[in-house]
């Protein structure tokens, strides 16, 4: 059992299938007492109406402290301001604010061209009423010029009145300490919540690690690459490992944890069960 606070993260479902799936992994972890749980939303707006829908059945059924993605490129002032009111009707105190990703063309066209300015009118509209959540990437952001200037590119979300960080995930604990020294060398002093992504599917995994610029280590990849189609020896060898990560992330300082759950409870589960 990890002895810091956690987080969990789902994104919207889009059937009746999915929201009872969604609902049953709520229920599941809600024993673990979460901090806060977060439903992604689509840039753009894609998936809009389910975001909201889906942050008030966490408040509402769950009595959970259901927190929306709000995602900006793409979007307008007009949209975000209605959004940012309809989620403080709804109760909510927090925000992931986020820049999102649209085809490389596009990003420029629109009223917000990075999370920075994003976080800037959240404070601008609403004052201190929202804690805003901002992401990081201690393997540094795939579209960055260089990890010194995604570094700067962080503080300007943090200057604009960030409260705090959640991470993209990662499985070498040093990038994330390296991640961290770094920020606080330029005087950034706000909580970097590790994000921790479960793995119950390799194949999956490489496809959205290839995506968003997450290592996979090479030893990692090798073993379970080893494994073959046998899924139950890749999941043990992958729990324990992710497992192993967290207690470490937590022995060097971590504030909480922020676990990906791709609306599944049982990989979460898992390596919650083995952290010391
Ligand atoms: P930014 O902080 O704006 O950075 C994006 C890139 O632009 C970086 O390379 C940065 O170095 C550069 N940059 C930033 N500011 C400037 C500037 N002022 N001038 C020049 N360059 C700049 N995506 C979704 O679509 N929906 C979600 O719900 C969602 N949830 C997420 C949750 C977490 C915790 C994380 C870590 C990511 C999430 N994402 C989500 C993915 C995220 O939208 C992408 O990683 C996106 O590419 C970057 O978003 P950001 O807010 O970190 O962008």
């Amino acid at each position: 059992m990890a002895s810091v606070p956690l987080s969990f993260e789902f994104y919207p479902p889009k059937t009746d299938d999915q929201a009872a799936q969604l609902d049953r992994t709520l229920g599941k972890l809600k024993a673990y007492s979460p901090e806060f749980v977060s439903c992604t939303f689509g840039a753009g707006g894609s998936t809009l109406s389910n975001t909201s829908e889906t942050v008030r059945r966490m408040r509402t059924e769950h009595k959970l402290e259901g927190t929306p993605h709000i995602t900006c490129v793409g979007g307008s002032r007009e949209e975000i301001r209605a959004l940012l009111k309809l989620y403080r009707a709804l109760g909510c105190r927090r925000i992931v604010a986020l820049r999102g990703d649209m085809p490389s063309g596009m990003i420029g066209q629109g009223e917000f061209r990075y999370a920075n300015e994003l976080v800037e009118f959240i404070r601008s509209e609403h004052g201190d009423h929202y804690h805003i959540e901002i992401g990081a990437y201690p393997e540094t952001h795939p579209q960055a010029r260089d990890a010194q200037s995604d570094l700067i590119n962080f503080k300007r979300k943090v200057d604009a009145g960030a409260n705090s960080a959640i991470t993209q995930y990662f499985y070498n604990a040093d990038a994330y300490f390296r991640f961290v020294d770094d920020v606080r060398r330029l005087g950034i002093d706000i909580p970097v919540v590790p994000g921790i992504m479960p793995i119950s599917n390799f194949t999956q995994l490489r496809r959205f690690s290839e995506a968003c610029g997450a290592e996979i280590p090479r030893w990692a990849e090798q073993r379970m690459r080893g494994f073959g189609d046998d899924v139950n020896a890749v999941r043990e060898f992958a729990t324990d490992m992710v497992a192993a990560m967290c207690e470490r992330l937590i022995d060097g300082g971590a504030p909480s944890l922020h676990f990906y759950t791709l609306n599944m409870a049982k990989p979460t589960l898992n390596v919650l069960a083995r952290i010391r």
